[in-house]
């Protein structure tokens, strides 16, 4: 059995899975909003819980044992979270639910679990569900894109995160978008401290501050699309800067990694001109007489952080035995 759990700001969710994948059980609960030792606590309880409700036979949840737990005690636990481990001090950093960073949560989590605890950023969870269960079934190369309130991104290949010798492979969402024209400069502010952002240009926010830019009005981004679906030009405008900067940014990952194909996640992903339109427009971007890369929709929707998750175990599918 595999158990990811997706930490979130206000609900963390678990879910186990079986040999081939399958779910067994799902639960939700509020994230505790009072303090670090709360929420490894909440986590601990929710695996017991969906354990006890897969039927596993749950390993012994005690004592802590401490960090770099030996083999042959239960499978290990996935945790995606909305930031990542930095590889210099191994605490939580770039998370927006604050009260994580600056703590080792896999360190922290695998004392009150017993178990081992791998913890990957949600963009690389993302990544590794669509690749494992969803639209990548059957890819060797995946890159997950998270098009929503920010832009990131995952590297999978072979069925594993590429994680990177910083741990910050894939996030390309503050790379400065390429082929800037004249009116794209020095482009808008990114919270990052740095102007022209991907992400700055491409995520939710963005296409609304671009489109306020254009016409002086707020609309968000499915306000946006539904005009421009009923003929309204300065709409349509909007979504073709949006596309035409989208395949930019993604013509420079074909050209650095090359995946077999790309999968669109987040609230900009439910934008349907972008699968029929993106490939055409990234294709003159791209360095290769060659362009057939699909770009698809997530098939798993919200469910993909908790589902790659759980496949952050790629090669220990069972409850018993070591590694
Ligand atoms: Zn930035």
């Amino acid at each position: 059995m595999r158990i990811g759990v997706d930490l979130g700001g206000t609900k963390t969710e678990a879910v186990a899975l079986g040999p081939a994948g399958e779910e067994l059980a799902r639960l939700r609960v509020p994230t505790p909003d009072d303090g670090y030792d709360s929420v490894v606590r909440g986590i601990a309880d929710l695996v017991a819980a969906i354990e006890a409700q897969a039927g596993a036979q749950a390993p012994a949840i005690g004592p802590s044992i401490g960090p770099g737990i030996g083999p042959g005690i239960g499978p290990g636990i996935g945790i995606g979270i909305p930031g990542s481990l930095s590889p210099a001090t191994g605490r939580v950093r770039n998370a927006n639910s604050t009260v994580l960073i600056g703590h080792a949560l896999d360190r922290d989590l695998a004392a009150a679990l017993g178990r081992p605890v791998r913890v990957e950023n949600d963009a690389n969870c993302f990544a590794l569900a669509e690749a494992m269960a969803g639209a990548g079934q059957g890819a060797e190369t995946v890159f997950g894109v998270i098009l929503g309130t920010g832009v990131g991104g995952g590297i999978v290949t072979a069925g594993r995160v590429l994680a990177g010798r910083n741990l910050i492979a894939g996030e390309w969402g503050h790379n400065r978008l390429p082929a800037l024209s004249a009116g794209e400069i020095p482009g808008p502010a990114c919270y990052c401290g740095r102007t022209g952002c991907i992400e700055a240009w491409c995520s939710g926010p963005a296409l609304s501050a671009d489109h306020a830019r254009a016409t002086g009005e707020t609309l968000d981004p499915p306000a946006i699309a539904a005009r421009a679906e009923a003929g309204d030009p300065i709409a349509q405008e909007t979504l073709e800067r949006h596309l035409g900067r989208l395949a930019r940014a993604l013509a420079g990952v074909v050209n650095l990694i090359d995946p077999d194909l790309i999968v669109l996640g987040g609230g900009l992903s439910n934008l349907d001109h972008l699968y029929h339109r993106l490939p055409e427009a990234m294709r003159r971007h791209v360095f290769s007489d060659v362009f057939e890369t699909p770009v698809l929709k997530n098939r798993l929707g919200d469910s993909a952080g908790v589902i790659g998750a759980a496949w952050l175990w790629p090669d220990e599918p069972r409850t018993e035995g070591g590694r």
